[in-house]
């Protein structure tokens, strides 16, 4: 029993020590914050619906599957079936990705737990940690993975034995990234849900690689090492740097910093052309954050450059990138949209954490134009609306359709990212300075979703509530503990121009900074309305580095035409197979014969809510368009053909 106490009690020290080292990014003040999950509601929209399916999934998985290996691996028995798909089943060549869904799970649960309250997730998440916990004791190194053989495998490569491609170190699937995720995943029950366990199991997991891996290679081993798709593994170190100020944790961090993505986008090269897309996109994350902590400008620099070069060069209209999984020159997209696989989910998952944290060190309107983009257009369109599961191809290939995971035999990558997205929707609509440049308090509006911010600490309440696009209005009430200053930035959405704003029934026009967004600095009442209009209408945008394919759009939404149902797949949920196959001929798809600026003047409403279009042009009489989100189960155009 005394025994038991004291080493409860150097637990518990042990916790506090590490707590009280906590580092801050070097850049603190001037950067602009999140709210926290829970501080965010979001409120009757197709977000909200997304958000319920996917809490209803994460309720759904049986946790003692998902930990199946884990147990395994320990030497513990299992106590239920692993899932099929990748969890278990071979691909590749490569052997399952043993157990990668369980970090992906872990930082769901949270985010979900504090988007929602739902007092079953944490619940959930108190139970998987428990039951890592065991695993972690029992291996008694550290070790928290659950690939086959994981030590022996980490063996060999410190002993210099390392066979490297993309995907597989030694021939087995992407191990790194494994120990990425789960870091992640410890990482946010300890930030999000406050889980103080995790945090000392995220130490021995980063130190059994430090030690055991890390320390016992050369740099260029390590980058050997790194040719293997490993996610932001950088990331998780200089994060566990900055929660335990734990030097060596930023010194590894600066080993796993990939020489062969951050150097040449320092110096502001596209290279990215025949790079496997979503191998490259989390190590920017990454680097950014090594920035942060360390002040170095190449990797700033590198992140920027990258973000740059990927939303310019690489982007489809509706904020993906890539095909089959890789990135292309400008020049081939004509030819790559006709391909069955389009922009991976993934890609836009990665390079919207990519987006949050460089917007964090310079929030402008270009940054969350691009996020609206990738969110209202690629996200919300990749879950089917009747199980919620996310696919993992979005085809841009005009007159193709999707096919989205299974809930229990998929467990492909689009589905461990696709797990998170649902639990964050609430993370970038709002963001704020806790003191601007002129010491008052500053909120930013970024996105038009509706919901209520509850900033607690400040007593400040806000509501937003639209019906974008069947509405032009945006109303929003500030409620305030007392009459106070405030200042508001709302996003001027570059799809608008007209805007009229309003402020307790009087129209104002604020000033509109360089950045792109409206600033109000008042000194409010308790009780305000703020009331935009925001006047939207079609427009065209063209095929990246073609003038051959056209798509149309409103407001923020991409639109899309109903292409019918031939030769449909019996079903819409695979279980390996994660591609939609069955082509139809080209010549289906109705061309556009007049001039690209004439286009929106053919299109007409044909009802206003739900809001859909039809075209007055020959060849597309019955065609219904409508934003893309809500095509499901059919073929579809997004880009058209056009030839004037
Ligand atoms: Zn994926």
């Amino acid at each position: 029993m005394k025994i038991t106490l004291t080493l409860l009690l150097l637990v518990v020290l042990n916790n506090q020590a590490i707590a009280s080292f906590r580092k801050e990014p070097i850049l603190n003040d001037s950067l602009e914050a999140y709210f926290s999950l829970n501080e965010v509601r979001l409120l009757e929209s197709p977000f909200l619906s997304l958000q319920q399916k996917g809490k209803e999934y994460l309720l759904w998985l049986n946790p003692d599957s998902l930990l199946h290996f884990y147990r395994i691996e320990a030497g513990l028995p299992s106590k239920a079936a692993p899932y099929a798909g990748w969890e278990s089943q071979e691909v590749w060549g490569a052997g399952p990705l043993r157990g990668g869904f369980l970090g992906f799970y872990l930082s769901s649960v949270s985010m979900m737990y504090q988007s929602t309250g739902d007092a079953e997730l944490l619940k959930r998440l108190k139970y998987v940690l428990k039951e890592l916990q065991l695993c972690q004791k029992a291996g008694k190194d550290g070790f928290l993975l659950g690939i086959k053989d994981g030590r022996k495998l980490f063996k060999e490569v410190a002993d210099g034995k390392i066979k490297t491609n993309n995907p597989t170190v030694n021939g087995v699937w992407a191990p790194v990234y494994l120990i990425n995720k789960m870091l992640l995943g410890l990482s946010a029950a300890y930030t999000q849900c406050e889980q103080k366990e995790a945090l000392p199991m995220l130490v021995r997991l980063a130190d059994w690689f430090g030690y055991q891996v890390l320390d016992k290679l050369t740099n260029d081993q390590i980058q050997q090492l790194l040719v293997c798709e490993h996610g932001s593994i950088n990331e998780s170190y200089v994060e566990a740097y900055e929660l335990t100020g734990e030097k060596r944790f930023l010194d590894w961090a600066c080993r796993l910093n990939d020489r062969a993505m951050w150097l040449p986008l320092s110096e502001g090269k596209d290279i990215l052309f025949g790079w496997h897309a979503n191998t490259q996109i989390p190590k920017f994350t990454g680097f950014h954050k090594y920035y942060l902590f360390t002040g170095d400008q190449r990797f700033l620099t590198a992140a920027t450059n990258f973000w740059n070069i990927v939303t310019q060069n690489h982007t489809w209209v509706i904020g993906g990138n890539s095909t089959g999984e890789h990135f292309f020159p400008k020049e081939e997209f004509a030819e790559r949209l006709l391909l069955v696989g389009g922009p991976e989910t993934c890609n836009s998952v990665n390079m919207l954490r990519l987006t949050e944290s460089l917007f964090c060190q310079y929030p402008d309107a270009a940054k969350a134009a691009y996020y609206e983009r990738v969110l209202f257009n690629h996200i919300l369109s990749a879950y089917d609306p009747e199980k919620g599961m996310c696919c993992y191809f979005t085809s841009m290939r005009p007159g193709h359709y999707r096919i989205y995971a299974s809930r229990d035999s998929s467990f492909w990558c689009c589905g461990h990212t696709g797990l998170e997205s649902p639990a964050k929707l609430g993370k970038f609509i709002y963001s704020h300075k806790k003191k601007n440049a002129e010491q008052e308090n500053e909120i930013r509006v970024n996105l038009f979703i509706p919901s209520i911010l509850s900033w607690k600490e400040e007593g400040v309440e806000l509501i937003q509530q639209n019906c974008i696009p069947e509405s032009e209005q945006v109303n929003f009430i500030l409620n305030l503990k007392e009459k106070r200053r405030l200042v508001l930035r709302i996003r001027k959405p570059e799809w608008t121009d007209k805007a009229t704003i309003a402020i307790n029934g009087k129209v104002v026009r604020p000033f509109l900074d360089r950045d792109g967004y409206w600033v109000i600095n008042n000194v409010w009442e308790r009780k305000n309305t703020i009331t935009l209009n925001l006047p939207m209408r079609i427009y065209t945008e063209n095929l990246v580095g073609s003038g051959r394919y056209i798509a149309l759009l409103y407001g923020p939404y991409v639109l899309a035409g109903h292409l019918g149902k031939e030769n449909l797949p019996v079903t819409f949920w695979g279980k390996m197979n994660n591609t939609a196959m069955n082509k139809v001929d080209l010549a289906t798809v109705p061309v556009f014969t007049v001039p690209a600026e004439q286009i929106p003047t053919c299109v007409e409403s044909v009802s206003a809510a739900p809001l859909k279009f039809k075209i007055n042009l020959k060849g597309f009489e019955k065609i219904v368009i409508e934003p893309f989100y809500k095509i499901h189960f059919e073929r579809y155009a997004i880009y058209w053909p056009i030839s004037y």
